[in-house]
């Protein structure tokens, strides 16, 4: 009886293990069509001056509408993007979608100073990053100032090559952003050398400010380093007025959250800009 029990419970978990592989299979290939059937898009998170909520720039975030799944989250799609290496023709797109829409507010007169592209680590061992992003900016005539490219630290992994992308990418005049700091393994060591604008604080450590003492020694660290290696700081995640408070006594200046805005549809963030001009 114990040995039927023991089977029936493995053919359940084989079982829940087909259907995640099922489940799996059913984003790869939708994902596979997403850009030709036109599922994907791209919402805008706007980043502000922590003590005035000004508008200083916004980050794209990609949104996938799935017929059957509805909308399907970016932590759900992305890792399998990249495992596939879809991330490519879709990273691609992401770049060109966003220049495309910054260019043509930069030559309406009511530009975003800085519009955040993500660049996967993915995109930069398999394609040339550099020659991607310059003749994107070129396509659409948008000014490389403009533009901010948001890397990760599992970036690092691969040394030299990837510093001299980096530091080309900032001789064209695009600026390199450390997403999701503090979450990596990367050394400090590392960050030392490495060409980068701006450190962008973690939600995870935004979170349990003002109360938890861990998180805020930790913030307090990271902009301890920023300000010593020159780097600009942005905090991610920012929900609550506490936080906002804490944050600005800590010294930062700029965030991006939901205290001031989610991401939105480019016809809500057009109306943003033209209430700010
Ligand atoms: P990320 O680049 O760190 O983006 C910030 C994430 O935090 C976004 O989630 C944003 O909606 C969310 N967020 C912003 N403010 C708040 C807040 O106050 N509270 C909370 N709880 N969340 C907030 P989203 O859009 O789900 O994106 C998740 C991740 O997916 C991104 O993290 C990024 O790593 C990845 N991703 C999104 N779009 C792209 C893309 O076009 N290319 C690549 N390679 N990755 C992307
Ligand atoms: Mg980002
Ligand atoms: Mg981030
Ligand atoms: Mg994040």
């Amino acid at each position: 009886e114990a040995k039927a029990r023991g089977r029936s419970r493995a053919a359940v978990y084989e079982h829940a293990l087909a259907d995640v592989a099922a489940a799996h299979m059913q984003l790869e290939q939708g994902l596979r069509r997403a850009l030709e059937l036109r599922q994907l898009s791209l919402h805008w998170q706007p980043m502000v001056e922590l003590d005035t909520g000004r508008l200083l720039g916004a980050e794209v975030l990609l949104r996938w509408q799935h017929p059957e799944l509805g909308a399907v989250p970016p932590h759900r799609f992305i890792p399998i993007a990249e495992a596939t290496g879809l991330i490519c023709p879709i990273g691609a797109w992401v770049l060109d979608q966003a220049c495309a829409q910054a260019a043509a507010w930069q030559y309406a007169g009511q530009g975003l100073m800085r519009v955040a592209v993500n660049i996967s680590v993915r995109q930069f061992e398999q394609e040339d990053v550099l020659h991607l992003v310059r003749t994107t900016l070129q396509r659409h005539g948008l000014a490389p100032e403009r533009l901010e490219v948001e890397v990760t630290e599992s970036l690092f992994g691969n040394g030299a090559a990837m510093r001299r992308v980096l530091s080309s990418l900032r001789d064209l005049g695009v600026r390199v952003s450390l997403d999701d700091f503090g979450t990596g393994f990367s050394s400090l060591g590392q960050l030392k050398s490495l060409p980068m604008d701006r450190l962008k604080i973690d939600r995870s450590f935004v979170s349990d400010l003002p109360h938890d003492a861990s998180s805020r020694a930790i913030v307090q660290t990271i902009i301890t380093l920023a300000l010593s290696l020159g780097l600009d700081i942005t905090a991610e995640g920012v929900e609550t007025e506490e936080q906002r408070r804490a944050l600005l006594a800590l010294g930062v200046t700029e965030a991006q959250g939901w205290l001031f805005h989610r991401a939105m549809a480019v016809e809500q963030m057009q109306a943003l800009l033209l209430s700010q001009a």
